[in-house]
């Protein structure tokens, strides 16, 4: 095992943040391998500090870590001043832990959270001193994986990844471990690459692209089948889920970093998994069913954490928060602890404005104040039916008013735009609502702010909207210019938006097959890593390559697609039957809502039946406020009666939809 740290150390005095290479954080491992171990790199394709949060990635390197027969570190993608000089000094990409060689390792394991984010993966790949290229791998070299949000179209990345994991990582791992563990132990000898990978593709949740055939229509365009090429290599590839998340209690040693990173507190998962049914939402989509952790383990799990980190604000983290069972007392608790001597505050990423109540703004602002995020996603309850986002404005007014007389001076308000049949009436919408927000906020408080941020919408894999045709750069560029007109008026409220071109790569790559993958490597050739930032971002380098490749960007992002075409991931399985995802769209485009599974009964998308598991919650009644499953009207959004405003205090209990 060696080390380049005598090599790179003298250079650290010259690059921005060195911080970001040292490792010596808080919780790091100096793994020692021991005799025939499987080695990962678990490497985040982007810098430190958006990398070291990143739960997945530190919840499968405690896991890897604490078995007998491997070992994990962990990589980050380096910025350009770093990059330049061990390019200059022929430095390989390396661990941040023991700083050992990328190519030493016997897994080069990446998270994938982003489209935009591809390119960088070759770079790390290249900088490993391993060839970009999985075909031109050799024995000696590590096996390229890739897991995380975006693999569950992982066709544009085809031709670089050896293999990719689909769904939680918490059980497969060892069960990949296994199988490389044979590989290493039968000596790698020549030719073992392909059996290695053959085998590889046995393991449920484990799917290797080489050993699929794609066959596209006369004269190229739509795909007219995906096979596998062998008998014994499955027709469609299961994610994998984890039944019980009590069972998981990681990361059990939260990184402390030495420098800024994003988020950075303590993180705790308070569940996994949404069936609010929003119809944009991949996340949501891909991770059902509902699994909630039991509130006395994440108690447990902050009261710890806190103490162990020294953090003073902990974030309990799902897709939507407010729906845990029980939040109210979870966060009262943490908060009375007298262990934190009320120096402690609680932050609740991904609130629900419809599950947000007094009771929660008042337990949350007790400490200190944090920011305050509601995502209505859409201006008008039209589009929000469409959308399956089943707010009401008065949901959304209620916890603006529960948040501003709770002594909250600012709110920030997420939004897309370019969603499907969205007239310029839904555009403006958004900028109704945000005024509405600050006179509401008026009666509360001096100088309220509120800030609205708008995205162009990108249909994704997996959810009822991948049929549908992005808009263009030029559309969403026009409805940003009307909000942006209209917001001159708007004293208070603080409008920001996405680059749209931004926006249409991300399309192209979330969308794409595996035509895609020569141009991703030209993009990466001519320079173009960092595309999620946008200092870096080029979309001349995607243009171009694109059309030296006969590809073109209007039929790969703004084409509408039809019931009967062989979409680029439908060998994969999200769990979801692909007929449920059709009629989801077509309710959306009547206007018909869906409500929340975990309080109505099963419609049967298949990510419960499919794999005999069930949610896991606690509460058989949906949280306050909710208009989901509720009873209420779906096609006014009137409920029938008054909106419930405090949570039921429950027993723990798994309980079925
Ligand atoms: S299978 Fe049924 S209960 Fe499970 S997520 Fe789908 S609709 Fe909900």
């Amino acid at each position: 095992m060696s080390s380049v740290w005598t090599q790179l150390e003298p250079h650290l005095a010259g690059v921005e943040k060195p911080a970001r290479y040292i490792g010596l954080e808080l919780g790091a491992q100096r793994p020692v391998p021991g005799q025939g171990a499987v080695s990962w790199l678990l490497t985040y394709p982007d810098t430190y500090e958006i990398g070291l949060p990143n739960q997945g990635l530190q919840i499968l390197y405690e896991i890897l870590n604490e078995r007998d027969d491997a070992v994990a570190e962990r990589s980050y993608a380096p910025w350009g001043d770093l990059e330049a000089i061990m390019r200059r000094e022929r430095i390989p990409l390396f661990s941040v832990d023991t700083h050992r060689p990328g190519r030493q390792f016997d897994v080069l394991a990446f998270n994938l959270s982003a489209e935009l984010t591809y390119t960088n993966l070759l770079n790390c790949v290249d900088l490993a001193g391993v060839p970009v290229r999985a075909a031109e791998r050799r024995p000696e070299h590590p096996l390229v994986a890739a897991g995380g949000h975006c693999t569950y179209n992982p066709e544009p990345l085809a031709d670089f990844l050896d293999f990719v994991v689909l769904g939680d990582g918490e059980e497969v791992v060892a069960e990949i471990t296994r199988v490389v563990g044979g590989w290493k132990a039968a000596g790698r000898t020549e030719g073992s690459r392909q059996a290695v990978l053959r085998e590889l593709s046995h393991v449920e949740g484990v799917y290797v692209p080489s050993l699929y055939d794609v066959e596209y229509e006369p004269g190229g365009g739509r795909i007219r089948a995906i096979t596998p090429r062998f008998a014994d290599v499955p027709e469609r590839v299961e994610k994998r889920t984890i039944a019980d998340l009590a069972q998981w209690p990681y990361p059990k040693r939260q990184l402390v970093p030495l420098t800024e990173v994003v988020h950075d507190r303590l993180n705790v998962e308070v569940f996994r998994g949404c069936t609010r049914g929003c119809r944009f939402c991949q996340a949501g989509m891909i991770t059902r069913p509902v699994r909630e952790r039991p509130a006395d383990q994440v108690r447990t799990m902050v009261a710890d954490g806190l103490r162990r980190t020294g953090y003073d604000e902990v974030a309990l983290t799902s897709l939507s928060t407010a729906d845990f069972s029980g939040i109210e007392r979870v966060v009262q608790g943490i908060v009375d602890d007298p262990a934190s001597c009320g120096q402690v505050s609680v932050s609740l990423p991904s609130l629900r404005v419809d599950a947000f109540t007094v009771g929660i703004a008042t337990q949350i602002q007790k400490a200190r104040r944090t920011g305050l995020t509601f995502a209505p996603e859409a201006g008008t309850w039209r589009m929000r039916q469409i959308i399956n986002k089943l707010i009401r404005e008065e949901d959304l007014y209620g916890a603006v008013e529960s948040a501003f007389s709770s002594g909250w001076r600012r709110v920030k308000l997420y939004f897309l735009t370019g969603l499907p049949s969205e007239t310029d009436d839904d555009t403006l919408g958004i900028l109704e609502l945000a005024r509405n927000c600050v006179e509401i906020g008026r009666s509360h408080t001096k100088g309220p702010s509120v800030k609205a941020s708008v995205g162009g919408f990108v249909p994704k894999p997996f959810t009822p909207f991948q049929w549908f045709g992005q808009n263009t750069v030029d559309e969403l560029g026009r409805k940003i210019s009307l909000l942006r007109d209209a917001g001159r008026r708007a004293k208070g409220v603080q409008l920001t938006w996405h680059d749209p071109k931004a926006s249409l790569v991300e399309g192209l790559a979330s969308r794409g097959d595996r035509r895609l993958g020569p141009v991703i490597e030209q993009v990466w050739r001519q320079g173009g890593t960092f595309q999620e930032w946008s200092e870096h971002f080029r979309l001349d380098l995607w243009l171009s390559a694109m059309a030296d490749h006969g590809l073109d960007v209007d039929w790969y992002v703004h084409r509408h697609r039809t019931e009967d075409e062989v979409l680029p991931w439908d060998h994969i399985s999200a769990g979801l039957h692909k007929d449920f995802l059709w009629q989801d769209w077509q309710d959306a485009l009547a206007e018909v809502g869906l409500p929340d599974c975990r309080w109505t009964p099963c419609y049967d998308c298949g990510a419960c039946t499919g794999y005999g598991i069930e949610h896991v919650v606690a509460s058989a009644t949906p949280p306050a406020g909710g208009s989901q499953g509720t009873g209420q009207d779906l096609s006014t959004g009137h409920l029938p009666g008054a909106v419930p405003v405090a949570l039921r205090p429950r027993p723990l209990a798994g309980a079925r939809a």
